[in-house]
C-alpha cells in the first residue's frame, strides 16, 4: 500500500530529513524567547532544518541575503540554541533556496552590519556618535552626552538622560562609552543596565563576594547605568547604587544615568541624589521629528548597503512616529520583502511591509482629534488652534495638545506645529498641566477618558 509505504520509508530512509526538520525546531523554540517577535518573524519563521550530518546541520533559507542576515545577525543564538538542544558538536549552515536567488538586493553586497558584540566594557563599537543621527529632539542630550565623553568627570556629572522607549538611550550612552574609551584607552569604562547590576549584586550576596562587587564598581573612572527607573521598589539595589554613585562622585568618576521618566518620577532617586543632580545636568530625548525620522531611515538604509527612494523615505516615516526602535523594525521589515519577494524597494511595497505593523494613520486625524476636544469645550477649531488666552480656550488646547500626544504620539514641535508653531516647552507644559489635572481630579478623569473614547469610536467626524 502506498500510504504504509510512504509511511515505511518516512521512518527508515527518510529519517535524516525529519530529524533535520525537527532540530532545527528545537533550535528556533529556545531561540525565538530570546530575540524580538519581529526579528524571528522576519527572519526566521522562512526557514525549515532540511539535511542533517554528524556535525552540520543544513537550513533552506529564502534566499543568500537571509543567509548573508542570518549569519551575521542570529549566529550567538543559534550557537547557544545548539549546544543547549544537541549532545554533540554540531554548526549550522544556512543553504539559499536556489529558484529563488535571483534578487536585486541580493546581488548587492550583503549587509554589513556589525555584529552585536560586546567587549569587557560591555560596549558594543557600532553605537557610536558617528551612527547616531542629531535633531531637534535629541540635539541637547547629544551635546551633553558628547562633552561628557570628552571630558569625562569634569563637565556635566552625573549626567542624567531620560526619555521614551526606543528613542537611543542606550545607543548615547554606549557611544559616551566608546568615544571617551577611544580617546583614553587606558580609562576603566563600564556599561551595564539597572536590571543586569540586580542580577549581578544577588548573585554577589548568594557567593558572599559584596566586596568584590563593590571594588569592582568603585574603581570605575566612568559607569554608564542604564535604564534607572528599573531601581524603583528596588531597596536593596538602590543602596548599592547610592554607595556606588557617591563614591564614584566623591573620587570625581563621571556617572551617566538613563531612564525613561525624569528623576522627579522616580520619588526615590529625587530624595538621595537631588543634591547631587545639582552639579550634573539632566537632559531628555523626545520623539524625532519627520524630518530626522527620514535621516534616521536614510542613514539605516546606508548602513545595509541598500537604496531607499526618497518617497518611500518620506511614506515610512510619515506612519511610524512612536521610536526609533519601530522605524528601524519597518526598515528591516521592508528590507526583508523587498529581498523575500525580488522587489525593488518602492511606495507599494513600504504599504505592504507596514500594513501589520502601524494603523494607517490617515493625515486628516489629527484634524480630527481638535475638532472633538474643540466640540468638547464648546469652543471653534479655530479657537483653539490661534492664539485666544480665555481659560477654557486654553483648558481645550492644552486638552487637544495631551490627546494628540497620547492618541498619535506626535512629536512636540509638531504638536506645536498645529497650533501656530508653538513653542515645545509651551506643549510640555500643556501636557504636563493635563497629566496633573487628572491624577488630581477624578472628574477631569472621567472627561478625559470619554473624550477618548469618543476619538477611538472616531465620532464625531
Ligand atoms: P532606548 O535605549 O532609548 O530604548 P535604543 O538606544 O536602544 O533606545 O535605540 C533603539 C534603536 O534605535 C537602536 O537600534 C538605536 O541604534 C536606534 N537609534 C535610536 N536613536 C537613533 C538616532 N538618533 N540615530 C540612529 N539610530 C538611532
Ligand atoms: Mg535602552
Amino acid at each position: 500500500m502506498g500510504v504504509a509505504d510512504s509511511d515505511v520509508q518516512t521512518r527508515i530512509g527518510h529519517e535524516t530529513p525529519l530529524d533535520a526538520a525537527r532540530l532545527w525546531t528545537d533550535v528556533l523554540d529556545y531561540v525565538r524567547p530570546r530575540v524580538s517577535r519581529e526579528g524571528f518573524e522576519t527572519w526566521l519563521t522562512p526557514t525549515r532544518g532540511c539535511s542533517l550530518s554528524s556535525s552540520v546541520l543544513e537550513v533552506e533559507v529564502p534566499n543568500s541575503f537571509f543567509a548573508d542576515w542570518l549569519s551575521q545577525h542570529y549566529s550567538a543564538e543559534v550557537r547557544a540554541a545548539l549546544s543547549s538542544v544537541c549532545q554533540r558538536e554540531m554548526s549550522v549552515s544556512f543553504r539559499p533556496r536556489e529558484s529563488m536567488d535571483t534578487g536585486v538586493l541580493i546581488k548587492r553586497a550583503p549587509a554589513r552590519r556589525p555584529v552585536a558584540k560586546q567587549n569587557g566594557y560591555r560596549l558594543q563599537p557600532h553605537l557610536s556618535f558617528e551612527n547616531f543621527v542629531v535633531g531637534e529632539s535629541n540635539r541637547l542630550a547629544v551635546a551633553a552626552a558628547r562633552s561628557v565623553a570628552e571630558r569625562p568627570g569634569a563637565s556635566y556629572n552625573p549626567l542624567f538622560i531620560y526619555g521614551g522607549v526606543g528613542l537611543g538611550k542606550t545607543h548615547l550612552v554606549q557611544a559616551i562609552g566608546n568615544l571617551a574609551l577611544a580617546s583614553k584607552p587606558g580609562l576603566k569604562v563600564y556599561y551595564t543596565a539597572a536590571d543586569d547590576l540586580f542580577v549581578e549584586l544577588i548573585q554577589a550576596i548568594e557567593k558572599n563576594t559584596r566586596i568584590e562587587f563593590k571594588n569592582k564598581y568603585r574603581r570605575l573612572d566612568l559607569l554608564l547605568l542604564d535604564d534607572i527607573h528599573y531601581l524603583v521598589g528596588k531597596e536593596r539595589l538602590q543602596e548599592e547604587v547610592f554607595y556606588i554613585f557617591n563614591s564614584l562622585h566623591d573620587a570625581g568618576s563621571q556617572v551617566v544615568f538613563t531612564s525613561d521618566r525624569p528623576p522627579q518620577d522616580i520619588p526615590a532617586l529625587e530624595g538621595r541624589l537631588a543634591s547631587r543632580l545639582g552639579s550634573g545636568l539632566v537632559v531628555d530625548i523626545q520623539a524625532p521629528e519627520l524630518e530626522t525620522r527620514i535621516a534616521i531611515l536614510k542613514q539605516k538604509a546606508a548602513m545595509d548597503h541598500a537604496e531607499l527612494p526618497d518617497d518611500v523615505a518620506y511614506f515610512v516615516a510619515a506612519r511610524v512616529r512612536t521610536s526609533v526602535r519601530a522605524l528601524e523594525g519597518s526598515w528591516i521589515r521592508l528590507l526583508a520583502l523587498a529581498s523575500l519577494d525580488d522587489r525593488p524597494i518602492s511606495v507599494a511595497l513600504a504599504q505592504e511591509a507596514l500594513k501589520d505593523l502601524v494603523r494607517e494613520e490617515e493625515p486628516a486625524d489629527h484634524n480630527r482629534i481638535i475638532k472633538v476636544c474643540a466640540d468638547h469645550f464648546g469652543v471653534t477649531v479655530k479657537d483653539v488652534t490661534s492664539g485666544g488666552r480665555t481659560k477654557q480656550l486654553a483648558l481645550a488646547r492644552q486638552v487637544a495638545m495631551y490627546v494628540l500626544r497620547a492618541t498619535l504620539s506626535l512629536s512636540l514641535k509638531e504638536i506645536g506645529g498645529l497650533f501656530g508653531d508653538k513653542d515645545h516647552t509651551t506643549v510640555m507644559h500643556a501636557i504636563k498641566r493635563v497629566g496633573n489635572l487628572k491624577a488630581s481630579d477624578p472628574a477631569f478623569a472621567a472627561r478625559l477618558e470619554k473624550l477618548s473614547q469618543g476619538i477611538s469610536r472616531g465620532e464625531p467626524r
